[in-house]
């Protein structure tokens, strides 16, 4: 360590110290609310302990894409470079993998927001005509904090979409209040790491149950291809070898494998969609079909199988 840095370092303990000193606070408090939170989250989410797969299957693989053209930052106004980025998305990224993906005859998720159906809606339209599933990735990729304008922007993401898909919507990737969900037929929510099966997840209240089927960020491509995510600093930024990143996800696909599990790959057109990426995806996809009883379902999918036997209504009960 540097000087400096050991000097900052024991600058931040005395600031901290200091800090305690003077709010008498000791880290009995502290623990004490993380401890009821933890008791909190528990009692909402719910495991589905006798969670079977179709006969002969031993994995569920999700490859579910944020189809969202880096939307969100385009309308933040960043700089054109970082424009450019989500444009490539659209326009070029989600063309490749759709390729990719009916070359493999693999169906998956696209979570778009409802403003993508007018920006890029023959993409849309391509992904539905092969056989994909689309779903709610909020109206302009943003939960409005006053909730008759969140209500306003979830039914008009829906309507987009299913105006597109030709058929119901039943899956989100987002914060919008499960009330609203389960009111707008959203049955399922792919937005959260909170452990790695499918789960129940219940309202503050006990109520409103949706059906989670997690993510996790080691299975994210943005994780490990980003440059300028989100305002991180220049030391935060990499682009990995895809090589590398073809065995840290083949690991963690044999682990839940092996276990008889599930994984769920987010996918980004703006990150995957550029080539060496999607043929890595491509040569990942190939190896799990070396293995029996692999089976590539989309969300909507998953979700029909999983609550067919444990429906939500009676779960509500
Ligand atoms: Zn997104």
């Amino acid at each position: 360590m540097s000087r400096t840095a050991t000097a900052e370092a024991a600058a931040r303990a005395e600031a901290s110290a200091g800090a305690a000193a003077r709010t008498g606070r000791s880290a009995e408090r502290p623990l004490a609310e993380l401890g009821a939170a933890a008791a909190r989250q528990a009692a909402r989410r719910r495991p589905i302990r006798d969670l079977k797969l179709p006969e002969g299957r031993k994995i569920a693989v999700n490859f579910t894409l944020d189809f969202d053209a880096m939307l969100l930052r385009r309308l933040l106004e960043e700089p054109w470079g970082q424009k450019a980025k989500g444009e490539f998305g659209g326009r070029v990224g989600i063309w490749r993998i759709l390729d990719m993906f009916d070359a493999e005859d693999v169906k998956v998720t696209l979570f778009t927001p409802g403003r993508i159906c007018e920006l890029y809606p023959d993409a849309l339209h391509r992904a539905v005509a092969a056989g994909h599933e689309l779903a709610d990735h909020m109206w302009q990729h943003e939960v409005p904090e006053d909730p008759a304008t969140e209500a306003a922007h979830l039914s008009r993401a829906v309507a987009a979409l299913e105006a597109i898909a030709g058929s119901k919507i039943t899956g989100t990737r987002s914060s919008h209040s499960p009330a609203l969900l389960r009111e707008n037929g959203i049955v399922y929510n792919s937005f959260t790491s909170a452990t790695y099966r499918p789960f129940v997840e219940y309202d503050a209240q006990g109520a409103n149950p949706i059906l989670q089927l997690p993510f996790h960020y080691a299975l994210d491509d943005a994780m490990y291809f980003s440059f300028g995510w989100l305002d991180t600093p220049n030391a935060a930024q990499r682009i990995m070898d895809v090589d590398e990143v073809f065995e840290i996800w083949w690991a963690a696909f044999e682990q839940q494998y092996r276990t008889g599990g599930y994984v769920n790959f987010l996918l980004h057109p703006f990150v995957s969609g550029h080539a060496m990426r999607v043929d890595m995806l491509q040569r990942l996809i190939q190896r799990m079909k070396t293995l029996p009883g692999v089976w590539f379902p989309t969300c909507a999918t998953l979700a029909d199988h999983i609550l067919t036997t444990h429906s939500l209504d009676a779960a509500e009960a």
